[in-house]
């Protein structure tokens, strides 16, 4: 499904809108270059979750964990500088736990879920412009229809 997105406000309202849809062991694998809007994407998704703290670019962390008053960590992954799935399984995340969402997520997804969510981002257009394709992957979306107001 793709989202035509206008501005930086209506990227955060989709993650918003599509935090509503995650609960406890969902990955979320955003790719995008710089600027895109992931961070901006995932600050949406911690507002729609009730995260605490402020959800900012995880760059130099590699991962910050956040509770929610939705109940499950919000686990904020920027996979820039990892250099495989190997590294990402080294930071110990609890996914049963939490919702998992990894800027950069490349293909380090295998071998370390079954199901995901990824969340492509295309900057080409002018300027504030972005199309955003969400796409299911794995037994838990099947049939799961991915359709976002705007
Ligand atoms: P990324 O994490 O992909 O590098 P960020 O969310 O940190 O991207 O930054 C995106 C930048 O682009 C912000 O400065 C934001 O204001 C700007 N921007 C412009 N248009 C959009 C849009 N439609 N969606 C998201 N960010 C946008
Ligand atoms: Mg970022």
């Amino acid at each position: 499904m793709q989202i035509q997105i206008t501005d930086p406000e209506h990227m955060h309202r989709l993650g918003v809108e599509l935090a509503g849809r995650l609960q406890a062991g969902d990955l979320v694998l955003l790719n995008g270059p710089l600027g895109a809007g992931k961070t901006t994407l995932t600050r949406g998704i911690g507002e729609g979750l009730g995260a605490l703290g402020t959800v900012q670019s995880p760059t130099f962390v590699l991962a910050r964990t956040h509770r929610t008053a939705k109940g499950p960590k919000l686990v904020h992954v920027d996979a820039y500088r990892l250099g495989s799935a190997l590294e990402l399984d080294d930071l110990d995340i609890d996914f049963e736990r939490s919702i998992v969402v990894v800027e950069w997520a490349r293909d380090y997804v295998d071998g370390i879920a079954d199901s995901w969510l990824s969340v492509n981002i295309d900057r080409s257009a002018s300027d504030e412009q972005r199309l955003v394709e969400v796409t299911g992957h794995g037994e838990r979306w099947r049939g799961v229809q991915l359709a976002f107001g705007d």
